[in-house]
């Protein structure tokens, strides 16, 4: 149709017509708008949900569980949906996610990994979180016991009489299996580096509790994870290299305080990060994730890596990622 007979036929329709195409218009983009946004929405899947309860407590997010009442989740959720409010607007989305609380005799159904009540997320919307006394929290609560009394009284100042570790592991960490599920919202499920994912993952939870309205959440792990660091409480680790930890991923997760180690030393490189670059550094990261997913490039070689990163994020911040732990260096920096 040429532009001038276009113009004809729209000058001749009656203003009521062009009212109602208008209108039509408008239905169709706010239509075709919301079901994109139905398909984003619809990422969780909720085949895991299979057996489980739907808990009816208002929350931005889905919350399901073995368990009709859990004990002792409040706070859990509150934190959760404090959190949301904050990764929503640092990462410009309106994330949807289901939180699963599982007890000890059912997590192998709905966990991928042991021991029940380590906190864990899917690439597809879901968190798992321990409720009750977790086999996880005993464990630790058990071997905290070879602290001189001094650290164990200091760790009753942070945590109360009682140390409950399932405050660490439920409440702290649920934070951080939060942020991945913000990656994994973007990323495919082929990861690059997995540790770059952890520092992430761990990167998130100190934004988040930082900017808690609680401090507890900061103060408990900060002191939890520093003290475990200083009185090196983990023994000795068989793996302690970034390529190991790719390499051997599963074995040092069964191995539990060889992941546990590690995890405290993404920690602490993600606290310095965070208290260097602040709110707007987790953005730019989370960018860089994106970047380098690997079923978009590939995997690349650690030199490459490291020239990218240092593109992305900057000299500081490679300094700062700079692995200390490696008898060989795994990550050559120049
Ligand atoms: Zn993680």
């Amino acid at each position: 149709m040429t532009h001038k007979l276009a113009r004809v036929i729209y000058e001749s329709v009656s203003y009521h017509e062009k009212e109602y195409n208008m209108r039509l218009i408008l239905i169709t983009l706010i239509l075709f708008i919301g079901s994109c946004k139905q398909v984003e929405n619809d990422w969780i899947d909720k085949t895991r949900h299979e057996g489980l309860k739907k808990l009816e407590i208002t929350a931005p997010f889905e919350i399901l569980s073995t368990e009709a009442k859990p004990i002792g989740i409040n706070k859990t959720i509150k934190n959760l949906e404090e959190s949301k409010v904050y990764f929503d607007k640092v990462f410009n989305e309106d994330l949807n996610f289901a939180v699963l609380f599982v007890d000890n005799q059912n997590w192998d159904k709905y966990a991928w990994a042991p021991p029940p009540g380590m906190p864990q997320s899917y690439y597809d919307g879901n968190i798992v979180l321990g409720i009750g006394k977790s086999i996880m929290a005993s464990r630790w609560e058990q071997r905290l016991h070879k602290l001189p009394i001094q650290k164990l009284d200091s760790l009753r100042h942070v945590f109360g009489n009682e140390i409950d570790l399932d405050i660490f592991f439920r409440d702290a960490l649920s934070l951080h299996e939060l942020g991945h599920l913000y990656q994994f919202y973007k990323t495919s499920k082929e990861s690059q580096r997995r540790w770059l994912n952890e520092i992430f993952g761990n990167l998130c939870q100190v934004a988040s509790a930082k900017n808690l309205e609680s401090k507890d959440v900061f103060i408990q792990m900060d002191y939890f994870q520093e003290l475990l660091i200083k009185e090196n409480l983990w023994g000795k680790v068989e793996y302690k290299t970034l390529d190991q930890f790719e390499e051997s991923y599963l074995e040092i997760i069964k191995q539990g305080r060889n992941y546990g180690w590690y995890q405290t030393q993404f920690y602490q490189i993600a606290k310095e990060l965070y208290l260097k670059f602040g709110d707007e550094f987790l953005n730019k990261f989370r960018d860089l994730l994106i970047s380098i997913d690997a079923k978009k490039i590939g995997k690349i070689e650690n030199d490459e890596l490291i020239e990218i990163i240092r593109n992305n994020l900057g000299d500081e911040a490679v300094a700062i990622l700079k692995w200390k732990h490696d008898s060989y260096q795994c990550v050559k920096y120049s």
